[in-house]
């Protein structure tokens, strides 16, 4: 990850080069999730999770029918071990199999009574976890602290403005070296609390650099062309942003660009999209702004060699947290619940048919995953904290929804074991049905995966969190087992 290129000048590619890949792309609107056909909408609130196993399979789900109508239960004493497991959600691998999952009264948290009879070493050797996928975070939400000015993180637009001046200045950023958006900046009067200067650690102390009071004049209207920008060239920005990482990492995004053309199942081409949206989302906020253009605010050029934007315009903060703020409300928040209600729907149908889109949308979020890892390593560097990370109970947090998303993509698999399939004999198996380009691109990662055996080894033995493989390797393990991850230290 340390080999990003940190905001190098390729030029961005043309509209034409990528405008026959995405143009098919209208997005079902971040804005109005609640419209799309291809949502499983469900009237759970959002932080009410406890029946998401029930719910999930009360949509149109292939699930759904194998249910017994509330009415049958055969017994109150049936009736009541439902309602406790409801309280504490049924296990991932009896609402796989869809039986139901006997809690174990003289240890309620342990192993179901339902996992401890089933279990055989023909049988895959994964624990017994209550765990669903909406409670994995794909985002950084935390606020970072540049100012006290919305306390509600509602995107209201500043309304002490100094000047009716509109000033316009190219943001860009450090982890999309091709990216490169206009926005209309104002002048405003600064408040108490709100944070005026750019600061780093230069390994000795504490330095920084001034900047002037410009803020975002529309948050909405901005919020709009970024979701323009977004969906025309998407592909391109987060395949320069990826070009320079692992070939592994590399080739699994140039895949998922082909495996979108070629899906013919709505609710796949949906889904993934979404996720490349929010693959796009993090690399944006992620690293460090800085702006660029004939007008840059008056703020100084950078020249400080200790700073990691040496040679640019660093971007104002005040304006940094209006982009926050356009993400969480427009971006994240909505696409984080398509994707991980999307992601559910497919894994829980247990159908090998969707085993490709699984598949890259399980590696895209783990691989989000040690992109918003690193940035948090990264930024407390840069800092000079002694934590390892700046956000910690974030990072603790992020890296338990990582766990989540390889259980269930270990469930959904079985005992099937990519570096060990004889694809020669492909028709024997349950991914008979994939296609030429398809198990190519599987025998394809699996040997890349192989000759980075040396380097995920250590990665592993040595908790290296931040690295890129670190998430996405597990995807290879046999017999895998959730692993120790981060813990925050507050
Ligand atoms: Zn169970
Ligand atoms: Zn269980």
């Amino acid at each position: 990850m340390q080999s990003r290129a940190a905001g190098s000048t390729t030029d961005p590619r043309s509209a034409s080069d990528s405008g026959s890949d995405w143009t098919d792309i209208t997005p079902e609107s971040c804005e109005r999730p609640g419209n799309s056909s291809d949502i499983v909408t469900t009237s759970r609130g959002s932080g009410d999770h406890v029946d998401f196993a029930y719910i999930s399979q009360s949509s149109n789900s292939p699930s759904n029918r194998r249910r017994r109508p509330r009415g049958q239960f055969r017994t109150t004493e049936q009736r009541e071990k439902t309602s406790a497991t409801r309280k504490m959600r049924a296990c991932l691998r009896c609402r796989m199999q869809r039986v139901r999952c006997e809690i174990d009264d003289s240890d309620p948290s342990g192993v179901c009574k339902t996992c401890r009879n089933i279990m055989k070493p023909t049988i895959h050797k994964l624990p017994c976890v209550r765990w669903i996928l909406t409670d994995c975070a794909l985002y950084r939400i935390a606020d970072l602290g540049y100012t006290h000015r919305w306390l509600d993180w509602k995107m209201t637009d500043i309304s002490d403005w100094e000047s009716e001046e509109i000033r316009v200045s190219n943001m860009r950023c450090t982890l999309l070296p091709s990216f490169s958006i206009p926005i209309k900046f104002r002048r405003f009067v600064p408040r108490e609390g709100d944070l005026m200067r750019r600061s780093w650690y230069d390994n000795k102390e504490k330095r920084s650099i001034s900047v002037t009071p410009y803020a975002i004049a529309s948050m909405s209207e901005t919020a709009n062309e970024l979701s323009t920008v977004m969906d025309e060239k998407m592909f391109d920005y987060l395949h320069d942003a990826v070009a320079n990482t692992d070939k592994f990492i590399y080739n699994t995004y140039a895949f998922a660009r082909q495996h979108i053309k070629r899906t013919t199942v709505k609710e796949e081409g949906v889904l993934m999209r979404n996720v490349l949206r929010i693959c796009f989302a993090v690399h944006f906020s992620g690293g460090s702004a800085y702006l660029e253009g004939d007008d840059t605010l008056d703020i100084p050029l950078a020249t400080d060699p200790s700073y990691n934007l040496c040679g640019k315009v660093p971007y104002p903060p005040i304006a940094d947290t209006q982009l926050d703020l356009i993400l969480f409300s427009k971006f994240y928040q909505p696409l984080q619940k398509l994707i991980l209600d999307g992601l559910s729907k497919l894994v829980m149908s247990n159908k090998p048919q969707y085993w490709t889109t699984i598949y890259l949308v399980t590696f895209m979020l783990l691989h989000n995953c040690s992109v918003l890892t690193w940035d948090r390593y990264r930024h407390a560097r840069k800092h000079g904290t002694k934590e390892r990370y700046t956000l910690p109970r974030f990072v603790e947090n992020l890296h338990r929804g990582a766990n989540i998303l390889l259980a269930h993509y270990h469930y959904y698999k079985g005992d099937m074991h990519l570096p060990e399939i004889d694809w020669k004999q492909r028709h024997t198996i349950r991914l008979a049905h994939l296609s030429p380009p398809e198990f190519g691109f599987f025998i394809r990662s699996t040997e890349l995966v192989k000759e980075k055996e040396d380097h995920i080894r250590i990665c592993l033995e040595y908790d290296s969190w931040e690295d890129e493989l670190y998430f996405v390797s597990q995807m290879f393990e046999k017999d895998w087992s959730p692993r120790e991850l981060f813990k925050s230290p507050e």
